[in-house]
């Protein structure tokens, strides 16, 4: 399943009846601008997930998928991973606008460090921690799910075969919730990712905020049976293994 920034799912764990907040939400630099979003080399991408066998190739795996696949020639074409997301119109324009958001999102700190300190040095600081160190965190939360949540961390529920998707809980909180990346791939369109008791998913609890609001519908919640019917055995709870 292709990882995405923290969000509150995507267009297949609920649906907005088209109200402003909440698709401004699911839309505004999270999960669906990712999909569609041009790598340096000018092709739309989904992420990839390599897994690659041996030690050497591991770590080269683990790298690509953390980083490497924003540098690769990849060929693969947004018309056929993301004509959802390209028959949205208001889509579109948000992800027309990205680059303005990223803009604003860099002069606002920076203009608040200036009002707040009057002075260029607390700008600066501010453009800093509140600027660059902020989105920096935040792209490497994202490539995490998308790296170390197929190595690293448990996996207590049935995936296809070679899925090596786990959940790794000391991401729980910075991911909102990505990080209990196995119940996602194991359950794809569940709108909690946290599928046990105690799994902390600050993502479900805006998509269900949004549904008291009457903001989103059709949200698919985990059913306890199916759930239950999804649990590995024991074999599989343990840690991932580095090469099968
Ligand atoms: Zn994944």
């Amino acid at each position: 399943m292709p990882p995405s920034p923290p969000g509150p799912g995507c267009a297949w764990c609920w649906r907005s009846p088209g109200r402003w907040p909440s698709r401004a939400t699911s839309w505004t630099g999270w999960r669906c601008i990712a999909a569609i979003t041009p790598s340096p080399t000018g092709r739309a991408i989904r992420t990839p997930l390599p897994v690659r066998h041996g030690t050497a190739r591991a770590a080269s795996g683990l790298a690509h998928a953390h980083l490497g696949w924003l540098f690769a020639d990849d060929p693969t074409p947004a018309e056929r991973y993301a004509p959802d997301l390209l028959a949205d119109p208001a889509m579109r324009r948000v992800a027309r606008a990205f680059p303005a958001l990223c803009a604003l999102s860099l002069a606002l700190p920076f203009l608040a460090g200036w009002a707040i300190t009057g002075t260029l040095y607390g700008a600066l600081t501010a453009f800093l921690w509140a600027g660059l160190i902020r989105i920096a965190l935040l792209q490497h939360v994202t490539w995490s799910v998308n790296s170390l949540c197929h190595v690293i961390g448990a996996r207590p529920f049935k995936t296809r075969r070679h899925d090596r998707s786990t959940n790794l809980w000391p991401l729980a909180l910075l991911s909102f919730g990505e990080s209990w990346h196995n119940g996602h791939h194991s359950e794809p369109s569940c709108a909690r990712h946290g599928l046990n008791r105690g799994q902390f998913d600050p993502s479900a609890a805006v998509i269900g905020l949004f549904e008291r609001l009457g903001w989103a519908g059709k949200v698919h919640w985990p059913d306890p049976e199916r759930i239950q019917r999804r649990r590995a055995g024991p074999q599989r709870q343990a840690h991932a293994p580095t090469g099968d």
